[in-house]
């Protein structure tokens, strides 16, 4: 996998690896797909067969969202329940929406693109080396 990833670099493939991710597809191929059900990464790659085992992201990206997301959503919807007391309906189009684009719909795109950046990190330290000069 080593060099396949330092001869993608030198072929420019990673310069668009974040790009192929957002549209949850193969950092390096842009075919194969990324995501098996919602947000569970595969393996490898259907077309290139590139092992996704680099990416690893597990559920790192889900629990930043829900620190740094949520508590806004959350202090939306007390902050409305406490200063309007609006009906349950009020909630259901305001707070629940919110809620959900603020979490869970982020969720797939911010993983794809922290599995990009770790290919791309991958593929840049395979190319030029470690900080120290030397070589994986
Ligand atoms: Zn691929």
């Amino acid at each position: 996998m080593a060099q396949d990833l330092r001869h993608e670099f030198v072929r420019g493939g990673a310069h668009v690896p974040a790009f192929n991710a957002l549209r949850g597809r193969c950092p390096r191929c842009g075919e194969g797909p990324l995501f098996e059900g919602f947000s569970q990464i595969r393996p490898h790659c259907d077309a290139c067969h590139l092992d996704y085992g680099f990416a690893e992201p597990h559920e790192g990206p889900a629990v930043a969202l829900i620190c740094l997301a949520c508590v806004p959503g959350v202090a939306f919807g007390v902050g409305l329940e406490t200063f309007i007391q609006p009906p349950l309906w009020l909630h259901l189009i305001t707070s629940l929406p919110l809620l959900f684009l603020t979490t869970i719909a982020p969720l797939r795109p911010l993983k794809a693109y922290l599995a990009a950046r770790r290919y791309r990190e991958k593929c840049l330290k395979m190319t030029f080396g470690k900080a120290d000069g030397t070589r994986p």
